[in-house]
């Protein structure tokens, strides 16, 4: 149905512009945000974020979406990876797992800054993230390589784009190379601010560039690593509130690492503090009200389910607590959520492809002109 609505305004669009409709909206009725702030909560399936509101204090700020959805996530095979996932989000195109930026026969394609940058080159974009900066998720928005395992050339091509604004962890692969590139040389050469210290709000400059490396490769888990996300994100939204229009993406990227590890407590405390981040985000799309906020996964990972207790021979039930339990070290192929808040948002509700994510975050942002 959808898609028929689609097509048919595809086709209605040469002849009349305003009976256009993009998922049954008239193109002119669709509110266009400025900005995009774009949340992941790397491996958050449905029970990861239902986990919140079971173990957090306070209502989650996942509530305060008014439009959901669920994507499919799988990659050219039935299971994604992280690459292959960030990849659909960031270009829009299904790839195999482990590749970055490039499509299923590993051609280049271009990614949703690449396209913002060469319409408007005043587009700010941040990156922040739990993981290093060079992790898949992040790099699938500055990177196009065919192994996610290229961390050199992955951050070689970081400090080549045009990323405005980045944070998380990654040092090793500036200052502990494999290869005799002086990178710290190559980021003061491109107007690269570097922190490796604190992560602190600065004085931004018009026309410099901000990066903050916290650790040599992912940062610690929530407990060790304090606020970091929260301040990261913080700092990028603070960074970005001066451009006319900007997309910032935020990675909790460990909690995908708590469902490897199959490690509910680990997983409990890396939720709530994407949470925190989702909220932070939200404060700042009410204020500013042209903001859009997208917070969704890439994949499940470790068949997390927040079941009851039940004795080891069955015998008997407790249905008043829960005891999580996994059934896969690995990702799994279940659908996951989508939250939408702000303008466009109406975009996001229904089920479909994750590639659909930079579809609509596209038309949101320029209509369908
Ligand atoms: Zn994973």
């Amino acid at each position: 149905m959808n898609r028929l609505i689609i097509l048919c305004s595809l086709l209605a669009f040469s002849s009349c512009k305003t009976e256009t409709k993009v998922e049954g909206i008239a193109n002119d009725q669709l509110q266009k945000p400025k900005k995009i702030i774009f949340l992941i909560g790397d491996g958050m399936g449905v029970s990861q974020l239902s986990s919140a509101y079971f173990y957090g204090e306070e209502e989650p700020n996942f509530s305060r979406f008014p439009v959901v959805g669920l994507i499919k996530t799988s990659s050219t095979s039935k299971i994604t990876d992280s690459a292959a996932g960030a990849t659909a989000f960031s270009c829009g195109k299904k790839t195999y797992n482990g590749a970055l930026g490039l499509d299923a026969d590993s051609n280049r394609i271009e990614n949703i800054v690449e396209f913002l940058k060469s319409i408007n080159p005043q587009v700010g974009v941040g990156l922040v993230a739990t993981s290093s900066i060079t992790h898949a998720t992040p790099a699938a928005y500055y990177s196009h390589v065919e192994s996610r395992e290229l961390a050199d050339e992955i951050m070689l091509q970081l400090i080549r784009s045009k990323v405005d604004f980045f944070a998380g962890g990654g040092k090793d692969y500036v200052f502990k190379r494999g290869d005799s590139i002086d990178l710290y040389a190559e980021m003061q050469k491109a107007g690269i601010d570097l922190d490796t210290t604190a992560m602190l709000k600065r004085n931004w400059e018009e026309g410099s560039r901000y990066g903050y490396l916290l650790a040599k490769d992912g940062m610690p888990s929530a407990p060790q690593r304090g606020n970091f996300l929260l301040r990261a994100s913080v700092a990028a939204i603070d960074f970005l509130d001066s451009r006319e229009s900007s997309f910032l993406m935020i990675e909790g990227s460990q909690i995908d690492w708590a469902g490897h590890d199959n490690n509910g407590e680990y997983l409990k405390e890396e939720v709530l503090d994407f949470d925190r981040v989702v909220g932070a985000a939200l404060d700042y799309a009410e204020k500013d009200g042209n903001t859009l906020v997208v917070v969704t996964a890439d994949h499940e990972t470790g068949g997390y389910t927040l079941a009851g207790y039940r004795s080891e021979d069955g015998s008997s039930r407790n249905y008043d607590s829960i005891v999580p339990s996994f059934s896969t070290g690995g990702h799994s192929s279940t659908l996951v959520p989508v939250l939408a808040y702000g303008p466009g948002s109406e975009l996001f509700s229904g089920i479909y492809e994750n590639t659909e994510i930079h579809r609509k975050m596209l038309i949101a942002m320029m209509g369908l002109e």
